[in-house]
């Protein structure tokens, strides 16, 4: 195998490693990669920062694709800190991963991102992280939980009716929902922001 140039493609094939077997050992991917040890442990560093990965006794582990945002962690766009559960994250092909405060946040950013892996955020009812483009979105409902106006993810639309039943709103999908944002994000959009 080719040795590759750079940490952007060799952190590219550890996701997709990891993807594939979950745990590897760093000796292995060192092999893999042609690489020192020490280089393998850099190249792993921003998925360990970011929660994605874990090291543990010279292993590797791909956690559930459900990144707790590291400590102190802010929203991309708006600046706002991460509440656990209106977390949003985008993957890039790169192996980053960007984190927004809620959907309402995410979807613009993710309407603004290019080379993006996957787009994931926490099922407001469950807690379970939900792929973003299969999910359903209660917009402008009484639960103003993070951004106005208030945008809360659902895994089906089922959930997302009954949500809409009891808290008003609108139940849209991903593309009408992102659409929706991107006419209307140049309005400051935080409740905590100061008056202008
Ligand atoms: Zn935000
Ligand atoms: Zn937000």
């Amino acid at each position: 195998m080719e040795p590759f140039k750079n940490s952007e493609q060799r952190r590219e094939h550890i996701l997709n490693w990891l993807r594939e077997h979950r745990v590897l050992s760093i000796d292995d991917l060192a092999a893999r990669l042609s690489v020192s040890i020490m280089t393998v442990h850099r190249d792993l560093e921003t998925f360990v920062n970011t929660g994605l990965v874990e090291k543990s006794y010279g292993k590797v582990r791909l956690r559930a694709e459900n990144p707790q945002p590291s400590r102190g962690s802010v929203c991309g766009m708006c600046g706002s800190a991460v509440a656990d559960r209106t977390l949003f994250t985008i993957h890039l092909q790169s192996g980053n991963i960007l984190t927004a405060c809620c959907a309402h946040c995410g979807l613009i950013m993710l309407n603004n991102q290019t080379g993006t892996y996957s787009a994931l955020t926490k099922d407001f009812l469950h807690g379970r992280m939900v792929n973003v483009l299969q999910a359903h979105f209660v917009v402008n409902s009484r639960i103003q939980a993070c951004c106005i106006p208030s945008v809360l993810c659902f895994a089906t639309a089922d959930d997302a009716s009954a949500f809409q039943l009891g808290f008003g709103g609108e139940v849209w999908s991903f593309e009408e929902t992102a659409s929706h944002l991107s006419m209307t994000h140049h309005h400051k959009t935080h409740p905590n922001d100061e008056a202008l």
